[in-house]
């Protein structure tokens, strides 16, 4: 018998802080009927992102925040399940932007095709998606590293961490990376085959280590993070380098904005370039990351992780562990 509902994750507060499970709520909805031209989509994976943090303040940014008592969205990958016309048929793989529910209906409009004989669908939400062009693109366009040159990474055992450590070895550049595990830094090491990667959670002083694994200092340093490792950075950066500055996941979840980087003058002296980057300014650069992501791919030359939570009623969760560490590679929830 046909489904006659769905599910879907609303906000239920604007969370303070690290948000909590209750900050969200599950409702039951009546299944959604497309008209025509339209289809039905039911979801198969979605994403959980840093960015959606921001989403959940009523303040003006990039993207419009999530509205209280309303579903949330993001990337998501499913099934078409009906279809009233229009370009998509019964059984295409779409890429959409209505993640956090179960079902949804589309004009079309916002989705995209996608193929899943060229890699499993829920790549392109990771490796082959969204946090794949921002590495591409934060790393080669805004980062500018070239053969030799040292390039520092912060979250680098993350969905977008894993794929610029991998593209700057790519580029014959010397990579160093930060995580926080053991488990982490042993897959940097051995699978994504950084030069060097260590736990900052288990070294004491961060610019002490850092300069110990940049002997000739950093070119390049690819901002994930923020607070302690923009500072560790700057310490360490050679004169006319670059950072791409991709995100601040430690400032995210503040109450009151920290100060500093304290160190910040030192970009005066080094002559260095800060520049800040939203990977949706570059969709220019799709069709050519696609080209050299899947030819990476094709040649075993880039290796990806998944941390897959199964369940809607757990993309809370999902979520929040974001802010834990509690994700090796891309975080995805499975329905
Ligand atoms: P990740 O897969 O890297 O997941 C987040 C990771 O951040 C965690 O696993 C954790 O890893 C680390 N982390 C969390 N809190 C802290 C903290 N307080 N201090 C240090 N590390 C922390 O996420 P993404 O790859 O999706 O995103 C990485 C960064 O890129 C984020 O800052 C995000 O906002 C940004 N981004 C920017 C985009 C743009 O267009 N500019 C687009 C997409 C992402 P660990 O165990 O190592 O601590």
């Amino acid at each position: 018998m046909a489904e006659t509902l769905s599910r879907e994750i609303r906000l239920k507060n604007r969370p303070v802080g690290l948000p909590s499970e209750s900050d969200f709520e599950l409702a039951t909805v009546p299944m959604p009927t497309p008209g025509m031209g339209e289809v039905l989509v039911r979801n198969l994976y979605m994403s959980v992102d840093p960015y959606m943090r921001g989403r959940m303040l009523d303040q003006p940014s990039y993207v419009q925040p999530f509205q209280v008592g309303q579903p949330l969205d993001g990337g998501c990958v499913g099934q078409v399940v009906q279809s009233q016309g229009g370009k998509f048929q019964v059984g295409d793989y779409v890429l959409g932007r209505k993640g956090w529910r179960e079902h949804y209906v589309s004009d079309g409009a916002e989705l995209t095709k996608i193929d899943p004989t060229l890699a499993p669908v829920q790549t392109y939400l990771g490796t082959l998606g969204m946090p794949g062009l921002t590495a591409y693109v934060g790393l080669l366009d805004i980062g500018r590293p070239k053969a030799g040159e040292t390039v520092f990474v912060s979250a680098a055992a993350g969905a977008v961490g894993t794929v610029v450590c991998q593209i700057a070895k790519l580029q014959g550049c010397r990579v160093v990376g930060s995580a926080g595990s053991p488990d982490k830094v042993a897959w940097l090491r051995e699978v994504a085959g950084v030069d060097a990667a260590f736990n900052y959670k288990e070294v004491g002083a961060l610019t002490a280590e850092l300069g110990k694994h940049c002997p000739h200092g950093i070119d390049v340093y690819f901002e994930n993070v923020g607070g302690a490792h923009l500072e560790a950075a700057l310490e360490h950066m050679n004169s006319f380098g670059r950072i791409a500055l991709c995100g601040m996941i430690s400032h995210y979840n503040e109450t009151t904005p920290s100060s500093g980087p304290r160190n910040l003058r030192l970009a005066v002296r080094k002559r260095l370039i800060l520049r800040g980057f939203i990977v949706s300014d570059h969709l220019d650069r799709q069709a050519q990351f696609y080209a050299d992501m899947g030819a990476w791919i094709a040649a075993d030359q880039i290796k990806w992780q998944e941390t897959i939570i199964d369940g809607i009623e757990n993309a809370p969760k999902a979520f929040i562990g974001l802010f834990k560490g509690e994700n090796v590679g891309k975080m995805l929830v499975r329905f």
